[in-house]
């Protein structure tokens, strides 16, 4: 160290020093979930998506097992390696329904912007794993453009990646964009965020919604009971405070939440943190991803199973995303 080093160092806010404590080397994963040598050589020591986990998930997965549902959607496993037919790096074709370089306009009345490409964690069945994001236009002055000549659109989703990886000046200054939009009734985030690090629903953020007129409407992606947790429900219950309805989508994964009893729990669990179940989506035939696939058939049993158990508005619509179709095909 010489004189000349500037001690000066900029305060991250909580959630970004929380966030550097991910999990991204398999070493020290596999370190820490204490595996076999037998379990280790299941783990992928470097998978095609880069591994990214969450303190909070990991402490979440059994110790020295690989069929742990939480570490089943984290955690590279050899299975992705397998090739499948049908199954493709690009199944949504999203890249075709771009607007400007990161809207996607595919469904009336709604468009969607890829704000970012960075996410909280790494889900392995993630849809958008291979998409090439634009990563270089940092504003989002071209997207506004084309959202403020498109006058029948009433709702913008923020979406990506993770639309709460950006930083809350950045977060202010898009949604002051869309203020200025007179039809955009609403904006919606689709953020997975509060699952893995809840610090991130902070004061801070929270002003930034308060301080948009237009409704908003906030959806997160929990897979399993398990990932939810009082900090989880704490920090929605804010977001809810500020009377902004909080939703739920699910994946429905084999090998993680294709059971009766846990997709039930799950359900019940939302609903008692004031989360409501709106989609449980078929999985995307992602290359690598045949591992998690269930049947239809299958699918429908649990939802059926779901509304002889619980409250009406506790069954999740069972989906799937076809390409090239006006919204989510309703399978149930
Ligand atoms: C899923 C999706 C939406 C939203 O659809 P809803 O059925 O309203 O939830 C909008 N745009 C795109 C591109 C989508 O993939
Ligand atoms: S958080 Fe969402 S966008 Fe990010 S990897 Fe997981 S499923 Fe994909």
């Amino acid at each position: 160290m010489t004189a000349l080093t500037s001690q000066k160092t900029v305060q991250l806010p909580l959630w970004r020093q929380i966030q550097r404590q991910n999990f991204l080397r398999w070493d020290d994963l596999v370190e820490y979930l204490q595996l076999s040598s037998e379990l280790r050589q299941k783990v992928l020591p470097k998978g095609r998506f880069p591994l990214n986990l969450p303190r909070r998930l990991a402490q979440k997965i059994q110790k020295n097992s690989i069929n742990d549902p939480i570490l089943r959607q984290f955690v590279p496993l050899q299975e992705e390696e397998t090739l499948t037919d049908g199954y493709t790096l690009e199944p949504l074709q999203d890249p075709k329904f771009l607007q400007s370089k990161k809207l996607l306009h595919k469904y009336q009345g709604r468009a969607l912007i890829l704000t970012t490409s960075a996410c909280a964690m790494h889900c392995r069945f993630c849809f958008r794993q291979n998409y090439s994001y634009e990563t270089e236009t940092i504003g989002f002055e071209d997207d506004l453009t084309y959202i403020a000549q498109e006058t029948d659109l009433s709702e913008i989703i923020l979406s990506g990646g993770d639309p709460l990886s950006l930083n809350d000046g950045q977060l202010q200054s898009l949604l002051q964009g869309l203020e200025l939009i007179p039809h955009v009734k609403r904006v919606r985030f689709h953020t997975r965020f509060p699952i893995g690090i809840p610090e991130r629903l902070d004061d801070s953020f929270l002003q930034v919604l308060e301080a948009s007129s237009k409704q908003i409407v906030f959806i997160i992606h929990c897979n399993h009971p398990r990932e939810l947790d009082s900090d989880v429900a704490d920090a929605l219950k804010r977001v809810q405070k500020l009377g902004i309805p909080v939703l739920n989508q699910t994946v429905l994964l084999k090998g993680v939440n294709d059971d009766e009893a846990i997709l039930l729990e799950l359900s019940e669990s939302l609903v008692q943190a004031g989360v409501l179940p709106y989609y449980l989506h078929l999985h995307d035939l992602v290359q690598g991803t045949a591992h998690f696939l269930v049947s239809d058939e299958r699918g429908k049993e649990l939802v059926q199973y779901l509304h002889k158990h619980t409250s009406g508005y506790a069954v999740p619509r069972l989906v799937r995303e076809v390409p090239g179709q006006p919204g989510k095909t309703l399978i149930l």
